[in-house]
């Protein structure tokens, strides 16, 4: 079976972006020609707490997402503390149209006017927002149950506690690179926060994003990216494929194909320097080379909790596949 099918295309997506319509330097308009020009093909403009339909700009060979970023702060009235932890989501709306605010609470929607606010279809409680568990569960519940997939945003930016993260519920996938918090603060490769989920039963998906804002002289553009495989791009193929997670985190190299046969995984990617198959326990199975790995065949023990893959090329950047369960691959339970 393949874990990555080389039968599939796969289209290189940005699931994290911010544009003019929050705090972000450049319009959607030039958001998608600099995308599109680096060969991107998918792009989610996730705005701070605005949700907004972009697919007048999709084209037959470039994709737009609706959706947006939602935040609960420490504070109810979403006041910035650079010193709090906070809660960053994404939400990816599964139909295009589909602009609900979620609990909404005016104090957090500074980016969209009052005329717009009071448009937009509404979802949850109203109440102020609180920085519990409890709370933020309900808010991605909420989502869920209003047609949007909800990812877990930048965990150590956002200062939470492994306790905290270990504790939230229903979010499809974590967001393993922020391009954004790893340039400029070199801290935001979230494998070993995956493996610890993974270890509490949390099979969640991992993805990666860069989360520009573009408003400094250093680009924040094209740092880490999402490969997305399905059979063709159509907004339902694209979400539905998200949704399975048929997608790796990409911050350059690229698995052309990762296949299981019950004993070993057999990986096909771009020049790397290690290539690595994570199973769950503490000696996971590895090749290393000088930048020109481009094959391996690595053996999965017949205790393998899970299969994973990363891959790190000659200059220290990551490629991660999702965890797949011993269900998922066939294997009969421990
Ligand atoms: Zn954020
Ligand atoms: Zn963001």
């Amino acid at each position: 079976m393949y874990l990555i099918s080389p039968h599939l295309p796969q289209f290189k997506a940005n699931l994290h972006c911010h544009s003019t319509c929050s705090d972000g330097k450049l319009t959607p308009e030039e958001l998608v020609s600099a995308y599109r020009n680096e060969g991107y093909a998918i792009l989610a403009i996730t705005d701070h707490e605005s949700p907004r339909n972009h697919s007048s700009l999709s084209t037959e060979d470039f994709l737009l997402l609706t959706g947006y970023e939602a935040y609960i702060r420490t504070d109810p009235h979403c006041t910035y503390d650079v010193f709090a932890p906070e809660t960053h989501l994404n939400l990816f709306a599964r139909e295009p149209d589909n602009e609900t605010l979620i609990c909404y609470n005016p104090s957090c929607c500074k980016y969209l006017t009052l005329d717009k606010q009071q448009q937009l279809t509404k979802a949850g409680s109203e109440r102020p927002r609180e920085y519990t568990v409890a709370y933020i569960n309900e808010f991605i519940r909420t989502a869920n149950e209003n047609g949007y997939l909800v990812s877990y945003n930048h965990p150590v930016w956002s200062m939470e506690s492994e306790e905290r993260i270990l504790a939230y519920e229903g979010y499809f996938s974590l967001e393993l690179i922020n391009g954004n918090s790893h340039m400029r603060h070199k801290m935001e490769y979230n494998a070993p926060l995956y493996h610890a989920l993974l270890r509490s039963g949390k099979f969640v998906h991992v993805h990666a994003g860069d989360d520009n804002h573009n408003s400094k002289s250093e680009s924040d553009s094209f740092l880490a990216a999402t490969m997305i495989s399905a059979p063709s791009l159509t907004y339902k193929n694209v979400i539905d494929a998200m949704e399975k997670g048929d997608m790796y985190a990409t911050e350059a190299p690229v698995f052309h194909s990762i296949a299981f046969d019950g004993e070993r995984v057999t990986v096909e990617c771009s020049p790397v320097s290690l290539i690595t198959c994570h199973v769950g326990s503490k000696n996971p199975s590895f090749v290393c080379g000088d930048g020109d790995l481009t094959h391996a065949v690595l053996d999965v023990p017949q205790g393998a909790r899970y299969v994973r893959v990363s891959v790190t090329d000659q200059n220290g950047r990551h490629a991660d596949t999702r965890a797949y369960s011993r269900e998922e691959l066939g294997l009969f339970p421990l």
